[in-house]
């Protein structure tokens, strides 16, 4: 976002991303549903391609780190040992003129600048010392409550609420036991997991930034509790990091925060959000904590059950500690698109608007057009290199509108390359390769393009 100016930019974004197919508001025949989206076409291929490089980069690549896919609906004393039941709060309050409600620790940052998260009655106080509210002006507040982020549900045959996991871990944790016990795994160790989270937010906002139904790539990463896990901690940092710029985020677009000692749990040695800097501002996509042996030694608290480490090497029996690295994929998803956008002045005057995704991330890596869609003779040879190139990347087949036309759709969607069948392609073999960032068009022989393809898609 850097250089970008900022104005308008999220009202362009939303649109952009409803115009081209990415993200839609949910049930929006029916006037929409609280804030919630769905993914379009481009937004699931966008979404698929950033959870394949981070499972490749963090499971697949890595020899220390296995992979497991656990169920939302978990037994409810999972989250009665995680703490959440009891501990997973929001400060609430509404302003009872407008009765537009707020997360009250946002609205006091936002007033005071002042973090009071926590401090309910601190909060309540300066809200009510005559705080205006930002959407009608007047100073007629409620007290801050707190609020369950917990969604609960029934279950046939269990007695008791159940709820949507409010994150991922909860699993991990739980299936350690059988984990340690079915997969040679040795300490350090960490069990990665993709999946949907569920939260109550009081207010859901900034488009897929803050919503209810989330989607998470967690790994719970164990080591040896006496270990010096300062450098295994900073590399973590270093790795999320480097994941971020891989999707597109520019070095200058992001920052460390690291959480203050009085602000953490008890258990936590360390905490350290990265942020990035969305149009809105800078927001959490990472989190990293050190989280010692809380959770193992919950769960084996309420299940009674010993959720142990035994190290070959030091021939001993341990609760190893924990360090969470965390993400939300939507959050991934939005900052590759922030961070892609851009407006362009062409050299004959004309505008355009380009998601400069890095190509890995590229929902479309290749649009085959034929120039023509009434010469059957272009649409038959065009249908034929779309079936090939196809078996190997995510192509689309247009023959819409003209070139031009067709050029500036594929550049909002960001797709790499566009190749277009004319005449001279039924004499010579050859195809016109369009670069979207250069906007140069090369000849390519069919037989090559192949190839070429996929030399270029791997730069
Ligand atoms: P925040 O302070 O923004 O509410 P958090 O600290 O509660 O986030 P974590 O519990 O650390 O978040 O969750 C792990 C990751 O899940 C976050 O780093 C973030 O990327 C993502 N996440 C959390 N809440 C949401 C949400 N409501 N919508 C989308 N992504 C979310």
């Amino acid at each position: 976002m850097a250089e970008q100016n900022k104005e308008n930019m999220m009202e362009k974004i939303v649109s952009l991303c409803k115009r081209r197919g990415f993200v839609f508001p949910t049930s929006e025949i029916y006037g929409g549903f609280a804030n919630s989206y769905s993914y379009g076409p481009y937004g699931t291929e966008l979404k698929n391609n950033i959870k394949k490089m981070w499972w490749k980069k963090f499971v697949q690549k890595r020899p220390d780190i296995v992979g497991m896919d656990g169920p939302i609906l978990l037994n409810p004393k999972t989250w009665e040992a995680s703490g959440h039941t009891e501990g997973f709060n929001d400060a609430m309050v509404d302003c009872k003129n407008c009765k537009r409600r707020y997360r009250a620790d946002h609205l006091v940052k936002e007033l005071t600048e002042e973090d009071m998260e926590g401090e309910l009655e601190r909060m309540t106080k300066t809200l009510q010392s005559g705080l205006k509210c930002p959407e009608c002006g007047k100073s007629d507040w409620t007290e801050v409550r707190k609020m369950s982020q917990m969604f609960k549900t029934e279950m046939n045959g269990f007695d008791g609420s159940v709820y949507l996991r409010p994150e991922t871990a909860g699993a991990i944790f739980s299936d350690f036991k059988n984990i340690v016990d079915s997969v040679r795994v040795k300490v350090p160790f960490g069990i990665a997991q993709i999946g949907k989270a569920f939260r109550n937010e009081i207010v859901a906002r900034n488009f897929i930034f803050r919503i209810r139904e989330f989607e998470q790539m967690e790994i719970e990463y164990f080591i040896e509790p006496e270990t010096e896990w300062e450098p295994i901690f900073e590399k973590w940092l270093q790795d999320q990091e480097e994941f971020a710029l891989s999707i597109g985020a520019k070095e200058e677009d992001l920052r460390r925060y690291e959480h203050p000692k009085a602000k953490l749990s008890h258990y936590s040695k360390k905490t350290i959000d990265i942020e990035y800097n969305f149009p809105f501002g800078f927001g959490e996509l990472f989190g990293l904590a050190h989280r010692g042996d809380f959770d193992l030694m919950q769960h084996s608290k309420f299940s009674g059950q010993k959720l142990e480490y035994f190290d070959p090497v030091k021939n001993q029996w341990y609760v190893p500690h924990v360090l969470e690295p965390t993400v939300g994929l939507d959050r991934l998803i939005l900052t590759a698109i922030c961070a892609g956008y851009a407006e362009e002045k062409l050299e004959n005057g004309e505008e355009r608007i380009v998601l400069r995704f890095p190509k890995a991330v590229a929902p479309i890596k290749v649009a085959v057009f034929p120039l023509m869609k009434n010469k059957p003779e272009l649409v038959d040879k065009a249908k034929e290199i779309f079936e090939n190139l196809s078996e190997n990347f995510m192509c689309e087949f247009d023959d819409n509108g003209n070139v031009g036309k067709r050029y500036r759709r594929q550049d909002e969607i960001g797709t790499p390359y566009c190749v277009t069948v004319d005449f001279e392609s039924l004499d010579d073999d050859a195809v016109t390769v369009r670069d979207r960032d250069t906007m140069k068009q090369e000849r390519i022989k069919i037989a090559e393009l192949e190839n070429y393809l996929a030399k270029k898609l791997s730069e």
